[in-house]
């Protein structure tokens, strides 16, 4: 098949090539189209043998073929127009040249002249139709007519009808509630008739929430397996096309073949894509878009009740979601996955390494431990970088150090080889072992796990500590320990070499940021209050931050101002006296680090000493 740009260039080429043969190259018998002035020059010549005069029209005859102005071939007839205004020296010149004239009734412009110039518009105008055909039909599946535009609205829902889905509850590790609200379904889906015979209704539509990665596409896959149900899953996005109407009729289509196949689940996924409240104009928001929403929500209010069809949605911003959705009837019913505790994150690494072979030294509950704020989604590449790893060393089994290796790349970014200058690698060691020394000796502070000053991704060198326990909320005592902790790095640059350094650029951002929280959100200044004086809000659409109207009075920006920074100076205070107190410990740590590059936290320790009894940070709950 010739492809549409091929096709299309050469329809080009045989206008331009028709258009330039009719200018540059006639045929021997065809007419020239001369000036007027160079007719008058070819009778000064005496090169003119006759002319037939119709009107204002001159048809001359040459005595010999020549080459004229403007053609590229000789010639032996040429045409021109006489002036308007007429030319009375036009018959004596012909007298004088010894022209034969004849003289014959001016031409009728008939159809046939009209029809000439008309001809290129309409080739341009077939050609325009010819070219939009061909796209619909590239777009319907290049089968046209019913069948390919039948296939093209049903495109994008991976129909798995007739399949069992594999995955069952055994699949999904964690999510202990999420799956026991699930599994109420299992047997509605197994089972509707003794539902109906009761007069049930059971809930049609479910919206999984949850941050992304955390499964809520497997657990839709894990309830069709359970049940045993064929299972309909389209992304939101993809009922969204060029055409208007397409996206609606998308819907309709998705959600006849669901209630054709029932018992059978529908799954919609990133529903936020297209459910985002309407009319805000923000987020992209067009008629499209609002259009394919109203639709759904025309099809769950088109349930009879009875239907065997459980409509499944996942969003990872309920918050953008149109209230409509929300409303009983719809997606009234809600369930939240959250973020795997250590104990799940266990499971999940469990789950994913059924068919890995692993080595000895490696210990789940350990990965487990190290990776908070790990999604199911994030587990499952570690294991799988580490594997990949693995088999680029040509070893039989991933060890600890493939998974550990992994773990920091993913966090931190691949290892960087710089060139580090002497003067300031002692700088890095000088700002990490603030950083190690802060965190080891404060009673609040998460335990280290390691520091290193091997350049990682963005950073020169970094301190990792690990929290003992997950923690839902943070106390204030342990926030006050944290910017010690960020500020340790800078505060020791200052004792031991004088100076400060932009090495500290990202702590100082995150410090800030982080008691600008406490002073603005959570009323942890005793100037400020518990009063709600952010200036910024995260934005749902852009998600970001923008700057919103400044609520608050210019005396209160300013005591915040004041807050920030008594926080922050309170901070590296502390962090200067700890390190002051344990001076010796903390220059054995410089040397350490700038000997090894990397230390562990019993490497540390014999630097440093034992830690400081660590305070058992108190559950906070706020009412
Ligand atoms: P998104 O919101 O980005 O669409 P999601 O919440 O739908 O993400 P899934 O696509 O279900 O996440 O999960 C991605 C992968 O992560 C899955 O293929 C699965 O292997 C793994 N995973 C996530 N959570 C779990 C879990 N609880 N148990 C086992 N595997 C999990």
């Amino acid at each position: 098949m010739i492809p549409r740009w091929a096709s299309t260039a050469i329809l080009l080429g045989l206008l331009l090539l028709v258009i330039l043969l009719g200018r540059f190259a006639p045929e021997p018998g065809t007419v020239a189209e001369v000036p007027y002035t160079s007719f008058k020059a070819l009778l000064a010549e005496r090169t003119v043998d006759r002319i037939v005069l119709r009107g204002d029209d001159v048809e001359g005859h040459l005595v010999q073929p020549r080459a004229l102005k403007g053609t590229l071939a000789p010639v032996e007839r040429f045409r021109t127009r006489v002036p308007a205004f007429g030319d009375p020296e036009l018959l004596p010149a012909l007298e004088k040249a010894g022209v034969e004239v004849a003289v014959e009734p001016a031409k009728e412009t008939g159809g046939w002249g009209v029809l000439a110039a008309l001809v290129p518009w309409f080739l341009l105008l077939g050609f325009y139709f010819w070219f939009w055909q061909r796209m619909y039909r590239n777009l319907t599946g290049g089968v046209g007519g019913v069948g390919g535009l039948d296939k093209f609205l049903r495109r994008g829902a991976k129909s798995e009808a007739g399949k069992r889905s594999e995955v069952t509850f055994a699949d999904v590790a964690g999510q202990e509630s999420a799956k026991r609200e699930v599994a109420e379904l299992v047997d509605f889906l197994r089972n509707p008739e003794r539902y109906r015979r009761l007069g049930a209704d059971v809930p049609h539509g479910i919206l999984l929430m949850g941050p992304p990665g955390t499964g809520k596409t497997l657990l839709a896959r894990a309830l069709a397996g359970e049940a045993g149900v064929p299972f309909f899953s389209i992304s939101a996005s993809e009922f969204i096309e060029v055409f208007v109407g397409v996206g609606a009729s998308r819907v309709r289509n998705l959600f006849e073949d669901a209630k054709k196949n029932q018992p059978s689940i529908l799954f919609i996924d990133e529903l936020d894509s297209i459910g985002r409240v309407r009319g805000t104009g923000l987020g992209g928001g067009h008629d499209e878009r609002e259009q394919t929403l109203n639709q759904i929500l025309a099809e769950l209010d088109g349930f009879s009740g009875h239907e065997a069809v459980i409509v499944l949605a996942a969003t990872n911003r309920p918050d953008v979601l149109d209230p409509a959705l929300l409303r009983p009837g719809r997606f009234d019913r809600h369930i939240v996955l959250e973020l795997p505790d250590r104990k799940a994150r266990e499971e999940i690494l469990r789950v994913h390494t059924r068919k890995v072979p692993l080595a000895k030294d490696v210990d789940l509950a350990q990965i487990a431990a190290g990776t908070p704020g790990f999604s199911g989604a994030d587990l499952k590449n570690l294991v799988n970088e580490a594997a990949m790893m693995a088999a680029r060393e040509n070893a039989v089994e991933v060890s600890g150090r493939h998974i550990i290796e992994m773990r920091e790349r993913v966090m931190m970014g691949a290892v960087r080889s710089l060139a580090i200058q002497p003067d300031e690698r002692h700088r890095l060691a000088v700002h990490e072992a603030g950083h190690t020394t802060v965190a080891h000796f404060l009673a609040h502070a998460d335990p280290l796990l390691k520091v290193t000053i091997i350049p990682r991704g963005r950073t020169l060198g970094s301190t990792q500590q690990l929290p003992v326990e997950e923690r839902y909320t943070l106390p204030e005592e342990y926030l006050r320990d944290r910017l010690a902790v960020i500020l340790g790095g800078r505060a020791a640059e200052r004792i031991v070499l004088g100076s400060v350094s932009s090495g500290a650029d990202d702590d100082i951002r995150q410090a800030t940021a982080l008691a600008r929280a406490m002073v603005s959100r959570w009323g942890m200044s005793e100037e400020v209050g518990p009063v709600d004086v952010r200036e910024s809000e995260e934005h749902p659409f852009l998600g970001r931050e923008i700057a919103q109207p400044r609520r608050t009075s210019e005396f209160t920006s300013h005591a915040v101002d004041q807050a920030v920074r008594a926080l922050l100076l309170e901070a590296e205070d502390r962090a200067t006296q700890a390190i002051r107190e344990h001076e010796s410990g903390f220059g054995r740590l410089i040397a350490e680090i700038e000997a090894e590059e990397t230390l562990e936290r019993m490497a540390i320790e014999g630097c440093l000493g034992a830690p400081r009894e660590r305070q058992r940070v108190r559950r906070a709950s706020v009412a």
